[in-house]
């Protein structure tokens, strides 16, 4: 999609702080970080908004979802259900001009580390 951010980012016509690649999404850290943690699950294919997603797309959207704790993990911010219950982060998808989204290429949040978080998005 000519114009769009996150597609120039996908193709590394942008540069990124990358997090994580395969065939289908990429993980970055965000520009304007509103929490310690905060990075961007992004599937390669330009989907505008998660409105716009269809049936086709309920497996990149599990992979995304799963792939969410997993990240966290790996830069501190995982919940540690099964120890001592601390940690903990939040997934976030804006939607549309009232949900606040500002960049129409789908994208999950994932905000963590120790509150309390400067930038409100809670
Ligand atoms: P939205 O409001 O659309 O849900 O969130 C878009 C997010 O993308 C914002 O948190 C913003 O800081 C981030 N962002 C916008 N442009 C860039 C960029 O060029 N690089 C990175 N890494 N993040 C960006
Ligand atoms: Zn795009």
């Amino acid at each position: 999609m000519d114009n769009c951010i996150f597609c120039k980012i996908a193709a590394k016509q942008i540069p990124s702080k990358l997090i994580y690649e395969d065939d289908d999404v990429l993980a970055f850290h965000d520009i304007n970080p509103a929490a310690p943690v905060h990075f961007l699950i992004v599937p390669k294919k330009h989907i505008a908004t998660l409105a716009d997603c269809t049936n086709e797309d309920a497996a990149l959207l599990g992979k995304m979802s799963l792939l969410a704790p997993k990240l966290a993990e790996q830069l501190g911010c995982g919940y540690n259900a099964a120890g001592d219950g601390k940690g903990g982060f939040k997934t976030l998808f804006n939607i549309g001009p009232d949900g606040g989204q500002e960049v129409y290429h789908l994208h999950m949040h994932v905000l963590g580390g120790p509150r309390p978080w400067g930038r409100s998005m809670a």
